[in-house]
């Protein structure tokens, strides 16, 4: 195996593009120090020794969602106890109370597809919240959230984009990627957006200038070779369009979901190889998220020497993972990112949704 990772580090020290068979190689291999150290280096080569983070605060609409996602467990049906939906009224106070702190610079919407909202409140919210706060900028709706607009309104994915975009929408997260494989999302999300519905949204959106994230959920009923299809159509995605601004490797919570009887919770060391191996095959994102609510900040400090440059976010009160039961707290204050950044030996870098740096510390 030490013969395999030495081709696979020469061919990296000569810019040679991994292929499929390379990645499956890196997961074969249990040499996890080598592979982290191979994912440090191009992390070192392709985005230099910043940490990216922005303070901000996550916003999510309504968890009464259409989509009845095996592997979620923040979507509920309308009447259930859970279920919520916010007026545009509570939607303002609630960011006008986080926009009380000046540093507060970022907003990151995603919601449920609520079955009676029209496309129009979404439109709507967008135009309201840039109205009262020019100075936020605006992360929001996923490709699967576009798919549903796109249904409802009756309307092209460029058309929905294009009115959004004017309205004020400045960037899109990555999420409802999972595993762009039909087979896979036909068994655990048949309701929402299919693989090419959700590289098309991406493609479009990044035709009309606006960057998106990408993301994959991974350690449910995957495989490791549709791990490694998933990044290379991600990869070929980004040749294409150049309009990913990072990769986010979600770790799957079983933890109220459909599947918490059949399914555990990833290890540590699956977490961190695959965080490893995203930034190796990778080559053309030049980000790589440590996403800390789901990894626990522990971990994702540790994934900062493992292939990641972007920890997120202080975010405000994230709902979404907290549904599955992580253990990570729901807000992280500025200081406690800056001081865990700094201990790695990197260099914070507070940036706004498009990664433009506001300043480094
Ligand atoms: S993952 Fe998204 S679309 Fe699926 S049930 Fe959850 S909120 Fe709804």
């Amino acid at each position: 195996m030490s013969n395999t990772l030495d081709k696979i580090e020469n061919k990296l020290l000569n810019n040679v593009r991994l292929t499929k068979e390379d990645g499956l190689a890196l997961y074969a291999s249990n040499d996890l120090a080598r592979i982290g150290y191979l994912a440090d280096t191009m992390r070192k080569k392709i985005s230099g020794d910043y940490v990216y983070y922005n303070i901000n605060l996550h916003v999510n609409l309504t968890n009464i969602c259409v989509g009845q996602c095996k592997f979620c467990a923040f979507g509920c049906k309308k009447g259930s106890k859970n279920a919520y939906a916010l007026t545009k009224q509570a939607v303002i106070a609630m960011i006008d109370k986080a926009a009380q702190n000046p540093a507060m610079k970022n907003l990151h919407i995603v919601s449920g597809l609520h079955p009676d909202w029209p496309y129009e409140y979404y439109l709507d919210i967008v135009k309201t919240i840039k109205k009262t706060f020019p100075a936020l900028h605006l992360k929001g709706f996923t490709g699967v959230e576009i798919m549903h607009f796109v249904k409802i309104s009756g309307k092209s994915i460029r058309e929905v984009l294009t009115e959004l975009i004017a309205a004020g929408l400045e960037a899109m997260p990555g999420g409802g990627a999972e595993i762009l494989d039909d087979n896979i999302r036909q068994k655990l999300c048949p309701n929402k957006a299919t693989s090419a519905e959700w590289l098309e949204v991406a493609r479009t959106a990044h035709k009309l200038g606006i960057k998106t994230n990408a993301s994959m959920l991974y350690g449910h009923i995957e495989t490791i070779e549709q791990r490694i299809n998933h990044l290379i159509t991600l990869r070929n995605l980004q040749d294409e369009t150049g309009g990913l601004q990072t990769f986010i490797c979600f770790p799957f919570q079983p933890h109220n979901t459909a599947l918490e009887k059949s399914i555990t919770r990833t290890s540590v060391w699956d977490d961190l190889k695959t965080m490893a191996i995203s930034r190796l095959m990778l080559d053309n994102v030049h980000n790589i998220k440590a996403y800390w609510v789901m990894l626990t900040l522990p971990i994702a400090m540790l994934a900062l020497g493992f292939g990641a440059n972007d920890i997120d976010g202080t975010i405000g009160n994230e709902k979404i993972m907290h549904a599955a039961g992580v253990s990570s707290q729901k807000a992280l204050s500025k200081d406690i990112l800056i001081r865990t950044i700094k201990e790695t030996g990197r260099i914070p870098a507070e940036c706004d949704c498009n990664f433009n740096i506001i300043r480094t510390f």
